[in-house]
């Protein structure tokens, strides 16, 4: 087989379309408004555009099928004919597909979860004992023939059997998904048989499992699917992708195997270890070494002195992006508001397309092919480390002071509590929410009209205002205990602390797919970060004026912010997030001087940014345990913190949770039946605990006795004192109809509970 090494392209670009294109379209489709075709025709477009567009850029290599209507788990789950048979019901392709990823009125939908440690969730392929592996590859065969209708140097992108399988979950009683890779090997291999009878030249497999410690197994795994694979006689050459972090030893088990590249992220992983496989001689290396999801532009200079020391030890360098660029916005041209200096700091995915093209040049023309780009980044790194927003001397100082004066304690638990019981006069088994109510179409509404310049601050402070009138009556009248003003100013839990603080800046149409059709725009964090003045205070003390029982006040944690912004690359993530965690204390304290005597810090990401190797997992817990502590240890024990945890599986975070040391902690638990009560309880978690009591996921209202079921399971493991009663989550994707039904059962069942008790 001869082989043409490609020498620039991407791992995998955004597909949702620079203006939500298919996002409109597939909803409108879902409404019944739009048909199929001309969703098709959308989708059709995005594609088109995408692949010109990396032409033009000047790469040699175009990944192609990394268009999803909705998941590229789930469209692998299709190519494999892995839907489960509840699904296999639905006639319609398109409509059977959706039905998996969001279920319809009788399929129950495919769980989601996130993406490694991404913000982006994809769909759990089901494998059960009579799962019968299939091939159909005809979305892979008919993007390939879009493409070369178009003259697109193809190469299909396919996720690996190894990640596949591991990233699927085992139902109906069979062993783990893994132990079918000789079942879905051989589909594998047709279908690089079919894509050779096209002519294809490359093929890349996604292999992101091998980055991580979910298996001790991954890499012989995969080098014995490689092996397999690549001893195949018609097959086009085989890419194999890994990224978001370091490959350990797969990397060489890659290199035994026969395939022809493979792909490392340079930005995330490493930079030395490449050089020390001497199998790479005759590879091609798939250089990750543009950053694809972080926002900030390459040190040209840096990135050119990395590749030139790995031109040695590898047969040949093609330049990439560290993943697929699906975790940017596209470009950074609709950001008109930025000042030269911000810009000139940053790529989105046009940008680091560009970069790639640059960089690959170079390799190939010399440096000074690329002077003039080459000079620019110089510039830009040169003003970005001399900018005075990056380096506030007055918040550094205070950090120090701080944590010199260990000034991060809070009183003992039981003190805490004591002043508490005395401040708040709580009854057993205290009822609350987890802040947001339903975000209405007034709400909605009237932001829009403020944003366009239709109403003034003052007529929609009035409009807010009057939302929270009526959240906190409806509280009262429901008999809730510890009310909230249910946060009808927030667009968004971090992008409404963003667009208050320096250092951060919000995007006008910086769009992250996050699943599905749901999208999210990080704000960018570049900068210290200073709070300049009280961000909810107003509100929250409104709230309290309205009614004599205690109003929570409602933050967002250092660690969600964090997670959910685009961060700067230049110094820690724990430097960072404690400067953030500084702004969030200055307003607890300010919130308790305004009366308000519950706060609630929110870190729902907690156990998103848990690194991907076991190794680094207990540093990065230290120091998001700190940053959360800063933030709320500045208030006197007679202020009682909240905090607010969900999306499951706390098992690996259940130390860092009682380490919070909040005074009351609401989890999800609604659908895990309470476990989680018991792991608490096993590492002698002692202070109060909320366990959702309703799945504000779904629009079902649970019943009186639901709840009292649920209550009395909980009262087996925490006793009456430490235990509280709430919803989930925030209620603001839920109806007014749906919150006020839910939460009435909710103060019934906690009323019969206290009486039996
Ligand atoms: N306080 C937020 C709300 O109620 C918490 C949201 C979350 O956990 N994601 O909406
Ligand atoms: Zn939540």
């Amino acid at each position: 087989m001869t082989v043409t090494p490609f020498t620039a392209t991407v791992t995998g670009s955004p597909r949702i379309g620079p203006k939500r294109e298919l996002k409109r379209a597939t909803e409108s489709y879902w409404k019944g408004k739009t048909s199929r075709s001309e969703l098709e025709k959308v989708a059709a477009t995005i594609r088109s555009d995408t692949w010109s567009q990396l032409v033009a850029a000047g790469l040699d290599s175009v990944p192609i099928n990394t268009f999803s209507y909705y998941d590229q788990m789930l469209d692998t789950a299709v190519l494999l004919g892995a839907l489960p048979k509840r699904v296999q019901v639905v006639s319609d392709d398109l409509d059977r597909y959706f039905a998996a990823a969001r279920g319809n009125g009788d399929v129950v939908p495919l769980e989601m979860t996130k993406w490694f440690d991404t913000n982006y969730h994809y769909i759990v392929p089901e494998i059960g004992p009579d799962t019968e592996f299939t091939l159909h590859p005809e979305k892979v065969l008919s993007e390939l023939k879009e493409a070369r209708d178009l003259g697109i140097p193809a190469r299909p992108v396919v996720i690996g059997p190894v990640t596949f399988l591991m990233l699927s979950k085992a139902v109906d009683g069979a062993g783990a998904p893994i132990e079918r890779l000789d079942d879905v090997v051989p589909l594998y291999a047709d279908l690089l048989s079919q894509l050779a009878d096209q002519g294809v030249q490359w093929v890349q497999f996604d292999e992101p499992v091998l980055v991580t410690d979910i298996s001790e197994d991954a890499s012989a795994l995969a080098e014995r699917v490689y092996n397999a694979l690549g001893a195949l006689e018609n097959r086009p050459a085989i890419h194999v992708a890994t990224y978001f972090g370091d490959p350990g030893e797969s990397l060489g088990a890659l290199a035994r195997t026969p395939v022809e590249a493979i792909g490392v992220d340079l930005v995330y992983g490493p930079d030395t270890a490449v050089a020390s496989v001497t199998e790479l001689a005759d590879k091609t290396l798939v250089a990750g070494i543009v950053d694809g999801r972080n926002i900030w532009r390459t040190d040209l200079q840096a990135a050119l002195s990395k590749l030139a020391s790995l031109l040695g030890s590898v047969g040949s360098l093609a330049v990439s992006t560290s993943c697929s660029t699906l975790h940017v916005p596209y470009s950074l041209e609709p950001e008109t508001d930025l000042d030269d200096a911000l810009r000139s700091w940053l790529a989105f995915g046009a940008e680091k397309v560009h970069e790639v093209a640059t960089l690959a040049k170079a390799l190939k023309d010399g440096r000074d092919a690329v002077a003039d780009e080459i000079a620019q980044s110089n510039a830009a790194v040169a003003s970005r480390a001399k900018d005075p927003r990056l380096n506030n001397a007055e918040v550094r100082a205070r950090l120090d002071s701080i944590a010199k004066s260990g000034g991060t304690e809070r009183g003992p638990a039981d003190q805490r509590r004591a002043a508490q019981i005395e401040r708040l006069h709580l009854p057993p088994l205290p009822t609350t929410t987890i802040g947001s109510f339903p975000q209405t179409t007034e709400i909605r509404k009237a932001r829009a009209a403020l944003v366009a310049g239709e109403i003034d601050d003052a007529e929609y402070t009035k409009r807010m205002r009057a939302e929270i009138a009526e959240v906190v009556k409806l509280q009262e009248d429901l008999g809730l205990d510890v009310l909230v003003h249910g946060e009808p100013e927030r667009n968004d839990m971090v992008q409404y602390f963003a667009e208050q603080l320096d250092g951060f800046f919000a995007t006008k149409l910086g769009w992250v797919q996050s699943y599905g059709t749901r999208c999210v725009r990080p704000p960018v964090l570049y900068g210290d970060v200073v709070r300049q003045h009280p961000m909810t205070v107003e509100w929250a003390k409104y709230a309290q004026s309205l009614t004599d029982k205690p109003v929570k006040g409602m933050l967002t944690g250092p660690v969600t912010i964090l997670a959910w912004s685009f961060v700067r690359d230049d110094q820690p993530l724990a430097d960072t997030a404690n400067q953030v965690a500084l702004a969030i204390r200055d307003e607890t304290v300010d919130l308790q001087e305004a009366g308000i005597a519950v706060i609630q810090v929110d870190e729902p990401a907690l156990r998103e940014l848990l690194p991907l190797r076991n190794s680094e997992k207990q540093a990065y817990l230290d120091w998001a345990v700190g940053a959360f502590r800063l933030a709320t240890s500045g208030v006197a024990d007679s202020t009682q913190i909240h905090t607010h945890l969900c999306y499951s599986e706390f098992g690996d975070v259940i130390g860092a949770i009682a380490d919070l040391d909040a005074d009351v902690t609401s989890l999800e638990a609604a659908r895990s039946r309470m476990e989680v009560l018991d792991d608490l309880n096993s590492i002698g978690f002692s202070n109060s605990v909320g366990p959702g009591v309703y799945d504000i996921h779904s629009p079902r209202v649970p019943s009186t006795d639901e709840i009292s079921t649920s209550l009395q399971r909980a009262l087996k493991a925490v006793p009456a004192e430490r235990l509280w009663v709430n919803p989930d989550c925030g209620l603001k994707t839920r109806n007014p109809e749906e919150v006020i039904a839910s939460l009435t059962n909710l103060v019934e069942a906690t009323k019969k509970v206290r009486a039996d008790a």
